[in-house]
């Protein structure tokens, strides 16, 4: 098991597939300009494949499969049904942008796949294309109905942008319950050297659910297991739909941080507002390395893993790490 000095046990890893993204988000990675991770940095499959097993041993519990855009890298559906199929009791989840959903759903469904977490920003097409960088909304709005049809739960997360999309709060709500979704705004975070995280920018999860509360009775719901991750839901009167909010500028979740991030170069990361880095590739591709080898690793990690809330206030006006969120997985 993997506990640290602070009692935290890591049962959660979010593995990202891929640096590659086919949208330029304005709070993520707006620029055209784009440094990609070298092909030959990037983690085969195999070593993705073992580096879950390790993390399986290790106690991890729920694995998401990120990105950059997950679907954008080629055999992305193989890999994760082998996860699935050799660790069926797994809690396994992907978070997409939606785009290339609509023609994937059929081998996701196939492969047992039941869960995917879509982002979406806006439910107007044109703001959409300003904040995405790229005219997609109808692609995503027809992945999300062809998922539902299909027979996967789907929850959508909104990145909290007050002046962009604060107006569009009441029809969230209505999304939610016409369609008996979740849907979980999360605040912005100032993640990243390219975000163009600011202040005026910043809408709090308090605010927004204050806000919700006007338009409709809320009541705050428990987490259904020890893995639900640090959204606070409430659920909509009269509906199977519910909102959200994950509070990880106002209200940090430090103290029960379960999780560890893997980028698409195997680097582990221990909390997202540090930028120290354990080189996880390095022992995959020495050639007389054994599972030991990565299990320490992942001990040393994670008794070093930060409260990163710290980081989070000492910071001053500089984004609070250097790497950008397609490279984390969010
Ligand atoms: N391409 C996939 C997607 O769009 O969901 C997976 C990668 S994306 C980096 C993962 C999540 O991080 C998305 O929900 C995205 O909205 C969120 N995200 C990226 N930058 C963020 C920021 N600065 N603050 C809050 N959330 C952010």
């Amino acid at each position: 098991m993997l506990v640290d000095n602070h009692g935290r046990k890591i049962s959660y890893v979010r593995l990202s597939i891929t640096d590659r993204c086919n949208l330029r988000c304005l709070y993520c990675h707006p620029e055209d300009e784009w440094v990609f991770i070298p092909h030959e940095h990037i983690l085969t499959y195999e070593e993705m494949f073992e580096l879950i097993t390790v993390a399986r041993q290790a106690g991890v519990e729920k694995v998401r499969l990120t990105g950059g855009e997950p679907f954008a890298r080629r055999n992305f559906i193989p890999f994760a049904a082998r996860v699935h199929d050799t660790y069926p009791d797994m809690d396994l989840r992907i978070t997409t942008n939606g785009t290339m959903l609509e023609k994937n759903v059929a081998e996701l469904v196939a492969a047992g796949i039941s869960c995917v977490n879509v982002s979406l920003d806006t439910l107007n097409q044109e703001k959409f294309a300003q904040i995405t960088g790229v005219d997609a909304y109808a692609q995503v709005r027809a992945g999300i109905d062809a998922a539902l049809a299909g027979g996967l739960r789907v929850k959508i997360n909104v990145v909290a942008l007050k002046g962009i999309n604060d107006d569009e709060l009441p029809a969230f709500v209505d999304f939610a319950r016409i369609y008996g979704l979740d849907v979980r705004f999360i605040e912005f975070m100032p993640i990243g050297q390219t975000s163009r995280w600011s202040q005026d920018n910043y809408w709090s999860a308090e605010k927004i659910i204050a806000a919700v509360e006007t338009l409709n009775p809320l009541h705050e719901v428990q987490a259904s297991s020890r893995n639900s991750g640090p959204a606070r839901m409430y659920a909509l009167h009269g509906s199977a739909g519910r909102i959200g909010v994950i509070s990880a500028v106002s209200h940090h979740f430090c103290e029960s941080c379960n999780r560890f991030r893997i980028t698409s170069d195997g680097k582990l990361r221990t909390c997202l507002f540090s930028d120290t880095e354990y080189d996880v590739r390095s022992i995959l591709r020495d050639p007389a390395h054994s599972a030991e080898d990565i299990l320490t690793l992942f001990h040393r990690a994670n008794t070093e893993k930060p409260l990163g809330y710290h980081l989070l206030r000492e910071r001053k006006h500089a984004p609070v790490c250097n790497k950008i969120m397609t490279s984390i997985g969010g």
